[in-house]
């Protein structure tokens, strides 16, 4: 028999909504941040909001502001980190999505009941939740990451380029990375 019929029985529990902590090597490595304040960075905010009605696709809240969230995945093995999609979210879900950044801020409480409220569950779960983000946070920044952007979203926005092919073993900090505008091209000032 293939596979572990214990590990198949186990009951997946999907959330609407989750803390999403950025391991520590990776701050400031984002389409937001490295294109931020250009016209590239707003013509993909434009568009995902278009795309998403002018609605939080987590709540649904049309209040704003609303954020143009980045999605991105973890290779553990690999140690390959990959932009896969954009996410519109209201302020409260943004806050739950960066809650780390939330506890910094004191703003703790708040983006918990999001959490609670969106996915329905108690405070404790909603607790546990946040711990078990915190411990992959950990584990992931523990070690150097390799960026990159699913190709899907580099042909609707080839400016994404940027990200492709960053390394944090070679970049150092991210709050270093310096980008030119040439043309229509962006690319890394050395
Ligand atoms: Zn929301």
């Amino acid at each position: 028999m293939r596979g572990n019929p214990k590990r198949r029985s186990k009951r997946v529990v999907s959330f609407k909504l989750r803390p999403e902590l950025v391991p520590q090597p990776l701050w400031g490595v984002s389409a937001c941040k490295l294109l931020n304040g250009r016209a590239p960075w707003k013509a993909i905010r434009i568009a995902e909001l278009s795309r998403a009605g002018h609605r939080c696709e987590t709540c649904t809240s049309s209040s704003v502001p609303l954020f143009c969230h980045e999605q991105w995945t973890y290779d553990d093995r690999k140690a390959i980190t990959t932009l896969t999609s954009f996410h519109i979210a209201c302020s409260d879900c943004n806050l739950a999505l960066h809650m780390g950044l939330a506890h910094l801020r004191g703003e703790f409480d708040k983006a918990l009941t999001q959490l609670c409220q969106v996915n329905k569950i108690t405070e404790e779960e909603a607790n546990r939740l946040f711990n078990n983000a915190r411990a992959v946070w950990k584990r992931r920044s523990e070690k150097h990451w390799r960026v990159g952007v699913v190709p899907r979203l580099l042909v609707s926005y080839p400016q994404l380029k940027v990200l492709v092919g960053l390394d944090t073993r070679r970049t150092g900090p991210a709050r270093d990375l310096r980008f030119v505008v040439t043309g229509k091209e962006i690319v890394r000032a050395e």
